[in-house]
């Protein structure tokens, strides 16, 4: 059988000499280019992979490839695939070219005709590398807008943190993905006109400030009804999606109290009405208690879909026992323990309101390295919440991780302690069911000794296990090697 090495390759992660140039609008792109050789007969074949970053299916494309030999001559050899048909966003390798030496050592190719069932693009401007884009410089409240934004229409967290670069039927997309006559990113799917559309900052931070306000008139109105159970949830709901604007803070302590009031008073009433059944009961044998159906049960979980509502989980527990309608379904959305894990940097870490807000980063990025201003240490900080669970309980996880170095050594899995302190086994967090974010200190940096943010190819990796049946939650992350 034979067999081949690759004496040659150059791809998408390839800097300086024999790197991948794109010729300006051309609607394909080279992601690889790959000289392989039969060890046997040491015939040499060039392997080029292309994908179709333009709205149109590729029909054909002509090459022309520079090879380099090992005598330090060098011959330019052209060459055409027929057969493409590749439809947009797809990916593949074009046919094997057989070469004429064995002893290359370096090729350099670049499309020069590309046909597609509308047009046939021939290279008139010299290639170019895609552009690099330089990450947005906004201020937090302007960066999370833009991510509420962005949001909507799904794709890449890590790819809302630069901005387009828009050239004449081309655009390099805020994920880095070069896009040719296209209206959304063939890589991760937003729309160029919605990510132009939030680029600036002012305009950021006054839709910032508008949605809130929105939200605050919103809960302020529904606030005022403190003996309406369902309306002060919603308020308290929607007071924390504003932590710091006008007076949200007071007003949802002020909604906590009320709910609390309510809630010693019905109780009191609870235990007066015994005592009037109980009378009842004395003086006329054959009075029926008022039993509530399944019917009027169900129809208070409707109204309380709240994890933290005992009454809504009592209920769900006894329909479910029944199989009544949707309220298996019901409970475990709301009662079956899940959890969501995230990462920041310090950053986000300083700013971020400890026990309750969420980080915008997930995973941290090579830029968040780059730009880091402290120059002493550069921790990474891991975060744990609870997005569904019980009523007032608490699920005992474990967290462990596994760091590597530049080199690729690795310690295996230790436990974590996420900086937080203390006496007892470390590893081990009990997380409230109400979604309170346990946040500390994941690993940080010193250079010099192990300095994972500079090196490239360094990483960590986190694992999260059910302390008591040991089954694996989680298993990401923190920065990817
Ligand atoms: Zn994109």
């Amino acid at each position: 059988m034979a067999d081949y090495k690759v004496v040659f390759r150059s791809d998408g992660t390839t800097n300086g000499e024999h790197r991948l140039l794109w010729s300006p609008k051309s609607p394909a792109l080279l992601t690889a280019v790959q000289v392989s050789r039969n060890t046997q007969t040491a015939t040499a074949f060039l392997q080029v992979k292309i994908r179709n970053v333009s709205d149109e299916t590729i029909r054909s494309v002509g090459c022309s490839a520079t090879l380099f030999y090992s005598d330090g001559t060098n011959e330019v050899v052209e060459f055409d695939d027929l057969d493409v048909d590749l439809e947009q966003t797809a990916e593949k390798p074009l046919k094997a070219q057989k070469l004429s030496r064995g002893d290359v050592e370096a090729a350099d190719v670049i499309l020069t005709n590309v046909t597609t069932d509308e047009q046939k693009w021939k290279a008139e401007q010299d290639p170019i590398d895609v552009p690099k884009l330089d990450p947005l410089c906004f201020s937090k409240r302007a960066m999370r807008r833009r991510h509420q934004l962005l949001s909507r229409s799904g794709g890449n967290k890590r790819a809302w943190n630069r901005p387009v670069f828009d050239s004449e039927g081309w655009w390099v997309c805020s994920c880095g993905q070069l896009n040719v006559g296209r209206t959304a990113c063939c890589e991760c799917g937003l729309n160029k006109s919605l990510l132009l559309s939030t680029e600036d900052e002012t305009e950021l931070l006054a839709s910032a400030d508008e949605r809130d306000d929105a939200i605050y008139q919103k809960a302020a109105i529904l606030s005022e009804h403190t003996g309406d159970e369902k309306a002060m949830s919603q308020a308290i709901e929607l007071f924390r999606q504003i932590p710091g604007w006008k007076d949200a803070d007071k007003r949802l302590t002020a909604c906590n109290e009320a709910v609390s009031a309510n809630k010693t008073r019905l109780k009191r009433y609870i235990a007066i009405g015994a005592v009037v059944v109980v009378a009842t009961a004395l003086l006329a044998v054959f009075v029926i208690a008022p039993a509530i159906t399944r019917e009027t049960k169900y129809g208070y979980v409707q109204g309380h879909l709240s994890r933290n509502d005992e009454t809504t989980y009592n209920y769900l527990r006894e329909l479910k026992g029944s199989g009544y309608k949707d309220s298996a379904e019901l409970y475990s959305k709301l009662f079956d323990w899940r959890f969501e894990i995230g990462y920041s940097s310090s950053h986000s870490y300083r700013s971020i309101k400890k026990g309750n807000e969420w980080p915008d980063e997930q995973t941290i990025r090579d830029d968040d390295r780059d730009n880091s201003t402290d120059h002493e240490r550069y921790p990474v900080y891991l975060y744990v919440r609870a997005t569904s669970g019980p009523p007032r309980s608490t699920k005992r996880l474990k967290i462990s991780k596994q760091i590597y170095g530049s080199d690729g050594s690795t310690w295996g899995w230790v436990n974590t302690n996420l900086g937080l302190g203390g006496a007892r086994d470390l590893s081990c967090y009990d997380i409230k069911s109400d979604g309170t974010v346990l946040s500390g200190e994941l690993y940080k940096c010193t250079p010099g000794t192990q300095n994972l943010w500079s090196d490239e190819g360094c990483g960590c990796k986190v694992k999260v296990t059910d302390y008591d049946s040991g089954e694996v939650i989680y298993e990401g992350e923190a920065i990817k090697r």
